[in-house]
């Protein structure tokens, strides 16, 4: 018997979920069945195949993006006493990864047309912490929803003031800036994706980095398995046989299974439909919520989204319900809506690093008024028919 709570379950559209073909499952078994099933060849070939796909020389596959992040920062050396700059709209990952090495971490606010760090409060913050002596090591510039940041700008901004670039690409796998795929590290040190469930392509958890500078990819190479090596080279004195490994600096275990790779070089042969799809499914809601008192998301002409979030910002002027009212009743009737981000300076957690509400008011703002709707190449235009259906109901007496 089906309970109503699971009835309620099997009807509701989510925000965002995978798609796992035939072909995915053929790959997973067959590393299934073979002898090696954690990180080995095949962690290798995804690593291969997605370095080629993105232009970047080098790439590391590890089991988050989280990880891939916190290696990041480890490989650019970022420790106590250093600083790391963020989007507070974002992800909590993008900024606890300099708390991880010790570092402290601040905000930039956003630009209110594209959600991303705004580059003129950027380069505002830099000019103001060149003066008191406090420049950050490294920025996580984060493509939010799959938009690129205008990371030209950014990289000259981080060339005169000395700082590091990690493109925070977990939205933005297949996406284009300048007409070049994001990953190819032109204006960054590093990108790191996501491969979970509800991003672009998945591997169920996993996450990679990606860069050109062969220094770093050996240093996250080292530090995703425990800082142990076997390479003569890395090595602080000679073998004592043919057992040996040296520990050489303290590392994690964050590596990536065969599965898991298997699944994600399955999934990359997808990837460029799925953004189309993506895509057509954006312009669909554009054109079907024109009419609604709401905010579509604005998309750079120059560049291409990876297109994981359709967010809208309601216009509250314009309706007699509060923002929470809407996104109450959307989930009360099915539509799996969600809110990307909670602003991350309002956190317990960084409130208590002294934070407060009030620090960075566009990101503030957009949060008073963000619903992320439905978007996944799986969604069919009737169930988006319904979503739009439903938010009009919602928004309008
Ligand atoms: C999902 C996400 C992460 C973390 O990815 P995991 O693979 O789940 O660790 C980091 N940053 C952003 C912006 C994300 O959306």
């Amino acid at each position: 018997m089906i309970t109503d709570e699971k009835k309620c379950v099997v009807h509701m559209i989510p925000y965002g979920r995978q798609e796992i073909t035939q072909a995915d499952i053929d790959a997973v078994v067959a590393v299934l069945k073979s002898d090696l099933i954690t990180q080995g060849p095949v962690v290798s070939r995804f690593e291969k195949a997605l370095s080629n796909y993105c232009e970047a020389e080098y790439a590391v596959a590890v089991n988050s993006a989280t990880s891939a992040l916190h290696l990041a920062c480890r490989a650019l050396d970022l420790k106590s006493g250093d600083y790391l700059w963020t989007s507070p709209i974002t992800f909590v990952a993008s900024a606890n990864c300099g708390l991880y090495c010790g570092a402290a971490v601040d905000f930039v606010d956003i630009d209110p047309s594209t959600y991303n760090l705004s580059v003129t409060a950027l380069e505002k913050k830099l000019k103001q912490a060149n003066k008191e002596g406090c420049l950050p090591k490294v920025l996580v510039t984060v493509h939010f929803g799959g938009q690129p940041c205008e990371m030209e700008k950014i990289h000259v901004l981080s060339q005169q003031y000395g700082v590091c670039i990690i493109e925070d690409a977990s939205h933005a796998i297949g996406g284009k800036y300048q007409g070049e795929h994001i990953g190819n590290c032109r204006y960054s040190d590093i990108t790191v994706f996501s491969f979970h469930p509800v991003k672009i392509i998945t591997t169920a958890e996993g996450g990679m980095a990606v860069t050109n500078h062969q220094s770093l990819a050996a240093k996250m190479d080292l530090l995703r398995s425990h800082g142990i090596t076997r390479a003569p080279s890395l090595m602080s004195h000679v073998s004592d046989g043919p057992w040996y490994y040296q520990q050489v600096d303290l590392g994690f275990n964050y590596r990536m299974t065969e599965l898991q790779a298997a699944l994600g070089i399955s999934q990359l042969s997808r990837l460029d439909q799925y953004v189309e799809r993506r895509h057509q499914l954006a312009e669909r809601y554009d054109q079907l919520l024109s009419e609604l008192p709401v905010t579509v998301p604005w998309q750079h002409p120059d560049s291409y989204s990876g297109m994981h979030l359709y967010v809208v910002r309601l216009e509250l002027n314009e309706i007699s319900k509060t923002h929470r009212q809407v996104f109450e009743q959307l989930r009360g009737q099915g539509i799996g809506v969600n809110l990307h981000y909670i602003p991350v300076h309002t956190q317990p957690y960084y409130q208590r690093m002294g934070f407060r509400v009030g620090d960075f008011p566009e990101a503030e703002r957009y949060y008073a008024e963000a619903i992320s709707l439905p978007l996944f190449p799986l969604l069919t235009e009737k169930q988006q028919d319904r979503v739009v259906e439903t938010l009009r109901g919602a928004l309008l007496p």
